[in-house]
């Protein structure tokens, strides 16, 4: 039988079959969420179930004839769009191409599904081909986009299509799935991810999670006291890589000083002990956020951090100032 990819997405496949059961599904559906939720996963799993021949009147059931047509990536009916080699958008040809095919007959059922993939990256020109598509699909056809950044998307485009959000799963539930992966630092692989297990999957198998996370101690035991900025820069910049890029491990530590913010705020962790000030933690906060948007390859990321760490300092020198204790 197909059922839903993981766990998380029992809630929007139950809801898909539902819909799709009762010949009331909608031709165009927009799967927006962050990476790393399986959303892809969801949408060819839902378009194999749509293609089964045993479907709608029984469950969907991964061994006839078009299942294993789809299973294989072979079912005449069934299209996936994603980037095409290095390329990091969707093209107007490849939605051309791929509208042009979803106009003709279906081969088998009453079908022909297009999956796009990353939609959000899709060029303007692209969006307004597919956008005559959406307004006035063929008969039997659907349309399934893929979206990590839905407001990238043009209204337009977003106001055709049905939306199936796919919520971060509770972290129990992402935990589980993991440890039942035989994965061992799940719990920090899953903070690094913010919640989203496949992602976190990946930086169980892809990053060195221990060295990263006494990193970002290092910073945020620089934020609440101080420390050295050159060799704090020096010792992160070293860690860094294409897989960790400075923007995500900024991200990373801008997360960890909000949730210091929202103790503070919160009075779970108290500014007397610390000698810390929410208006100082959110100053830090807005540095970091400030130098995400600066990392780019004209800047030495040693610089970056240095200059990011000496904000941080001055801001808390400033703060101290005015608070004499
Ligand atoms: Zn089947």
């Amino acid at each position: 039988m197909i059922e839903a990819p993981y766990p998380w997405l029992q809630r929007q496949w139950r809801m898909l079959i539902n819909v799709a059961s009762q010949g009331s599904l909608h031709h165009a559906s927009l799967i927006a969420g962050m990476p790393g939720l399986g959303k892809l996963e969801l949408a060819t799993a839902f378009s194999r179930a749509l293609l089964c021949e045993r479907f709608p009147e029984g469950a969907p059931c991964d061994t006839c004839n078009r299942c294993v047509l789809t299973r294989r990536g072979t079912h005449p009916d069934l299209m996936l769009l994603d980037w095409i080699d290095k390329a990091t958008v969707i093209s107007v040809e490849q939605i051309r191409k791929l509208t042009e095919k979803l106009s003709l007959t279906a081969t088998y059922g009453p079908y022909r599904i297009a999956v796009i993939n990353k939609a959000h990256s899709m060029t303007t020109a692209a969006a307004n081909s597919l956008l005559k598509t959406l307004e006035e699909p063929g008969a039997g056809s659907v349309i399934m986009l893929i979206a990590d950044r839905e407001a990238e998307l043009p209204a337009t485009v977003r106001s055709r299509c049905q939306r199936i959000v796919v919520p971060t799963p509770e972290k129990d539930v992402a935990l589980d799935w993991l440890k039942g992966q035989k994965l061992s630092d799940c719990e920090m692989a899953l903070d690094f991810a913010q919640g989203a297990p496949l992602l976190a999957r990946s930086h169980i198998g892809n990053l060195d999670l221990a060295r990263i996370a006494a990193i970002r101690s290092g910073w945020v035991d620089f934020v609440l006291k101080d420390g050295s900025p050159t060799e704090l820069a020096g010792l992160t910049a070293s860690a860094l890589s294409t897989r960790v890029s400075l923007t995500l491990f900024l991200q990373w530590t801008t997360e960890l000083i909000k949730k210091l913010e929202f103790s503070v705020a919160s009075g779970r962790l108290t500014s007397e002990r610390h000698t810390i000030d929410r208006r100082y933690l959110s100053q830090a906060h807005i540095v970091l956020q400030d130098r995400m948007r600066l990392d780019n390859a004209s800047l030495k990321t040693q610089a970056v951090l240095e200059g990011a760490l000496a904000d941080i300092r001055m801001y808390r020198l400033r703060i101290r100032a005015e608070n004499p204790q």
